[in-house]
């Protein structure tokens, strides 16, 4: 059996976190009550749930014979393959859950006492665990307007607002520059971010199409990419030339999202590779989305823990410590990608 955590004893502070997962037992026990609910551990290889706990080697043995009769509770997480303690990675989890700004490998390798290497490789992890919430269901159903908006960030930290007048005229955001086009459901005040290649009408609406109910109002500025949505939307625009805000026409919801988005870029990240930008934006906007969460930092924790429970490494070649051949890269990023339903993400 898995042991219960009691809401009271656990970690509400990251004080309080590194304290309490200073213990490797206390750190399995919590894991463990995430990932089987009930209080059954399952074995991942058959999930028979007649296992036995092996106390001295903290690992379980499954009472049916076949290979792997023995795991240990980072079997099917994210930390499988890791030969860190979870005495370092939960403690990791929790700064990287809630750190408003996002936090960089140099600040997790001073916090929990791992290499920066280290550390680059674990918030890599995490990231990656934070991808994968589900959204099965398209935004604006609840009636909410959805303001939909676009900004380029710089490909190395310069981060540039979209109004400027250059792009305006150009339509692009200049050589090195990324799109990334967000959607915000003012009803739930989520958000949903991705990267794009270009900002065609096509690829903009296709977006839109792919995540909004049809018959919602949709807010956008005076881009020509968004003429035409009115087909299925009540689509309403404000023409930045002329206005911000038009009664509750606008985008600031959206504008927040990237101000936010942009300072963490900026303050934490020396350089974000656009390989890799598709990963920060998934995790600004996890701690966006789950910011009124109604258990704060340990709520936030917790689903993120979660998260890691349900995520395999063996499809994720790509987030092993680098190195590997673009090729390589792009299938994977293309695989990810067409995974359904991640957290923070258009579909
Ligand atoms: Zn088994």
């Amino acid at each position: 059996m898995a042991k219960n955590i009691s809401e009271t004893n656990t970690p509400k502070t990251l004080a309080g976190a590194i304290r309490f997962f200073s213990d490797e037992q206390a750190c399995i026990d919590y894991v463990a009550a995430i990932r089987w609910p009930d209080g059954e551990v399952r074995c991942p290889s058959c999930d028979s749930a007649e296992v036995n706990y092996l106390s001295n080697q903290r690992r379980w043995k499954c009472r049916t014979k076949h290979p792997k009769q023995q795991f240990s509770i980072k079997v099917g997480t994210i930390f499988e393959d890791s030969p860190l303690s979870l005495t370092k990675w939960l403690p990791a989890v929790w700064l990287i859950s809630n750190c408003k700004n996002g936090v960089s490998s140099l600040e997790l390798h001073r916090a929990i006492g791992v290499t920066q290497k280290t550390a680059w490789f674990m918030l890599h992890r995490i990231r990656l665990a934070m991808q994968n919430g589900t959204f099965e269901t398209k935004m604006g159903g609840g009636g909410g307007p959805i303001e939909a908006d676009e900004t380029f960030i710089g490909g190395k930290s310069r981060n540039m607002h979209k109004h400027k007048r250059a792009e305006k005229i150009t339509g692009t955001g200049g050589a090195g520059k990324e799109l990334v086009m967000g959607l915000l459901d003012r009803e739930s005040g989520k958000v949903r971010v991705k990267h794009l290649t270009n900002r065609k009408r096509k690829t903009l609406q296709g977006e839109i199409r792919a995540n909004v109910e049809a018959g919602a109002e949709v807010f956008t500025d005076e881009l020509a990419s968004y003429l035409g949505l009115d087909e299925d939307y009540v689509h309403e625009f404000v023409n930045h030339a002329e206005e911000y805000v038009r009664g509750n026409v606008h985008t600031n919801g959206m504008e927040n999202f990237w101000s936010l988005l942009k300072r963490g870029l900026k303050g934490t990240y020396v350089s974000v590779e656009p390989f890799h930008l598709f990963r920060y934006l998934d995790e600004q906007a996890f701690r966006f989305n789950e910011r009124k969460h109604e258990d704060g930092d340990a709520g936030r924790f917790k689903e993120v823990v979660s998260e890691v429970c349900g995520t395999s490494p063996h499809l994720q070649a790509t987030d092993r410590q680098g190195g590997e051949s673009t090729r390589r890269r792009d299938a994977g990023v293309n695989a990810k990608r067409q995974r359904r339903g991640k957290r923070g993400k258009l579909k």
